[in-house]
């Protein structure tokens, strides 16, 4: 093929493919116009997440009538002049390609009026044919008005997710440019309802209140640096609220919403110590540079930058975080780790009395629900159909022993002799480390884990299946016997998967427990958060997690799932969420489901380091079954390692 020069309309199209996304890139891209021109109002409104219409108006400088056919022209732009200002550029925008793009890629209305005008003129466009500019009445400023984007693009169309997906790229569109210019008035409108409406008397904290909640406002640290021209401050929350990932890291350059690995890592490192591994702190930090400092001309949506000096500003922000850090008090404001609340979810504030009541019923809650597993687990047993005398047995430890001795005796006899055998070693005296053998009995005597004599003789007394079935070891493994050698289960793993299975049958069936709340729970989330929430609606409330709508992007939440009682609606929802959108694709409706079952038998189960009573212990090991009869494929890790006999007798050198 010959060479040829694209047409215009090809080269708008194709500047669109990179600038134009979605419609939430044209509400970032016509919101930083008005900002550029100076307005002190912002009002966005969108129709079906911007698939059908997006609107923004603005009361800044206006643009000529003469000019706006220039406005529409690509590489057109009143921002830049010569070549310096490229690398000065003090506006959002300065490539002149925004307007353009759109209009080709949609019915576009262009209205505007300056102020030494009598009136104002509009210019309508259609797949990038520019028509006749006509005057129009109209208030000193400008307004966009964007019809079916991407009505020839199919393809670009077909990429578009739902409107409320859509919405939620929007909102959070929407959200970065009013978090970095509080003193604009902005508002954004969806099918006609107002989302927000955020006026300029309101600071900095109360904008970011408005979006992600007062609760997490409330609770946010100010930081403050200035080194010579470049300037650090903002907010960052205490080490004890996290998130799964790193979207609620908010870096404003010169008034700029920004993306940066560097600052990303020098936020992550600050934190290093006071934080999880594997969970992101929330930041809202607004960065001061001189313009020629920083190259905002390496993105085509200008959402990454280049810094002169990157090592400065990242020195700078690690160390004014740092130095924050080490001068508060975090202490005081945490709850210790890993309680109630589980340390996978990281733990949340106690910062309220009311808090601690909610720890305290959840610490009844575990111990109920324990109960209730003990009691179903006894009642499985009872009403046991035993033809052969199979099932658990196979792992409950001793009765069917080919010697015939008694399981009553057995157990002490059995599993004593092991831990002292491992002090002892006659048979193999160079494996008698001082270091490894006093610490498997020490470790036993400290954590309680070997049944005392009195406790057996408490079982003996007992009815034969209260005999304890298995040793539990540093209140995390039990040590039984199997058919085969030596079994050790993960306490938490096993109960992980006896509960997911359980929820499994539960949701096929169609009848997973749940609990109504009392008073439905309202939470705050974030305009994306709230968006993709209401998509999943259906499937969460298959988890048992009913939700609703409650203005604005606060979520009302009417029931969980009765076995997540010891947990906060609020936080489990917000997990459950971080899930479905952790893959950036979206999920499959089986995968997720399966997904959130396991996070929920996750966060059930019994830990690691839970000293379990004798009935916990034979309940475990007496659902074990159903955990083997499943016809789910086991993943994740595994839930028992089994040392064989003849392995024992190589190892002991019997063979
Ligand atoms: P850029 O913002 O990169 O200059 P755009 O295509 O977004 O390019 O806009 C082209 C020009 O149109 C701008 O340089 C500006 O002069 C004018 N313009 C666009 N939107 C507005 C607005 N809301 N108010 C005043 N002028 C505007
Ligand atoms: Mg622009």
């Amino acid at each position: 093929m010959p060479i040829r020069v694209l047409s215009q309309s090809l080269i708008n199209k194709i500047a669109a493919g990179e600038v134009i996304e979605r419609p939430a890139s044209v509400v970032k891209e016509l919101m930083e116009n008005a900002i550029d021109a100076g307005a002190t109002r912002v009002d966005v409104a969108v129709e079906q997440g911007g698939l059908e219409m997006i609107r923004v108006v603005d009361n800044g400088g206006g643009i000529p009538s003469e000019e706006l056919p220039l406005a529409l022209a690509s590489h057109a732009t009143s921002k830049l002049t010569d070549v310096d200002d490229l690398f000065r550029v003090g506006t959002l925008g300065f490539r002149g390609e925004a307007l353009a793009s759109i209009a080709e890629i949609s019915r576009m209305v262009l209205s505007s009026r300056t102020p030494d005008s009598d009136g104002g003129a509009e210019l309508e466009t259609v797949g990038g044919r520019v028509g006749e500019v006509a005057p129009c009445g109209r208030p000193v400023g400008t307004s966009v008005e964007v019809h079916n984007l991407f009505f020839n693009t199919p393809v670009r169309r077909k990429f578009l997710k739902t409107t409320q997906t859509e919405f939620g790229h929007v909102a959070e569109a929407f959200t970065r440019i009013a978090l970095a210019m509080p003193r604009v008035h902005f508002t954004l409108r969806h099918n006609e309802k107002l989302a927000f409406e955020l006026t300029t008397s309101d600071g900095w904290l109360d904008r970011i209140a408005r979006f992600f909640g007062r609760e997490l406002a409330d609770q946010l640290i100010w930081v403050e640096n200035a080194d010579g021209e470049i300037g650090v401050s903002g907010y960052v929350a205490h080490p004890s609220q996290s998130r799964s990932h790193n979207r609620m890291q908010y870096f404003f350059l010169n008034g700029r919403h920004i993306r940066d690995r560097a600052l990303q890592h020098a936020l992550s490192e600050s934190y290093r110590g006071i934080m999880m591994t594997g969970r992101y702190p929330i930041a809202f930090m607004a960065l001061r540079m001189p313009p020629e400092d920083v190259d905002v001309n390496v993105h085509p949506t200008k959402l990454e930058v280049r810094f002169q000096d990157s090592g400065r500003i990242y020195g700078q922000l690690l160390s004014t975080l740092r130095n924050k850090f080490l001068t508060t008090d975090l202490d005081t404001r945490v709850r210790t780790e890993g309680t109630d609340f589980g340390s996978e979810t990281g733990p949340g504030f106690a910062a309220t009395d009311e808090r601690s009541a909610a720890s305290a019923a959840a610490t009844n809650q575990t111990a109920q629900w324990r109960q209730q597993l003990v009691d179903w687990a006894k009642g499985r047993v009872e009403s046991w159909d035993r033809p052969d005398g199979g099932g658990a047995e196979a792992v409950a430890f001793g009765p069917r022993r080919e010697d015939g001795g008694s399981a009553l005796n057995s157990m002490p006899l059995r599993l004593n002799p092991l831990a002292r055998s491992a002090r002892f070693s006659p048979e193999n005296p160079q494996d008698q480390t001082a270091d490894d053998a006093p610490s498997f009995a020490e470790n036993n005597v400290e954590t309680g884990g070997v049944p005392t004599g009195e406790e057996f003789a408490r079982i003996d007394s007992g009815s034969t299946f209260r005999q304890p079935s298995a040793l539990q070891i540093h209140n995390r493994y039990l040590v039984t016997e199997s058919e085969e050698g030596v079994m050790v289960i993960d306490q938490h793993a096993l109960h992980e998967r006896i509960l997911y299975e359980h929820l499994r049958n539960r949701i096929d069936a169609g009848a997973l427990e749940t609990q109504s709340l009392l008073v439905p729970e309202p939470i705050d989330l974030s305009a994306g958060d709230s968006a993709v929430a209401l998509e999943y609606a259906d499937l969460l409330a298959e988890l048992g997690l009913k939700i609703e709508p409650f203005g604005g992007d606060t979520i009302l939440i009417s029931s969980y799932p009765a076995m997540l009682a010891n947990f906060r609606p609020a936080d489990l929802l917000r997990e459950v969420l971080d899930k479905i959108q952790a893959g950036g694709k979206r999920p499959e409706r089986r995968d997720l489901l399966d997904e959130l079952l396991h996070m929920i038998a996750c966060k059930a189960a019994i830990k690691a380091g839970d000293r379990l009573t004798t009935d916990e212990i034979q309940s475990l090991l007496e659902q074990r079954h159903l955990v083997e009869d499943s016809h789910h494929c086991p993943h994740g890790r595994p839930t028992a390692l089994i040392f064989t006999r003849d392995e024992l007798d190589k190892q002991f050198k019997r063979v």
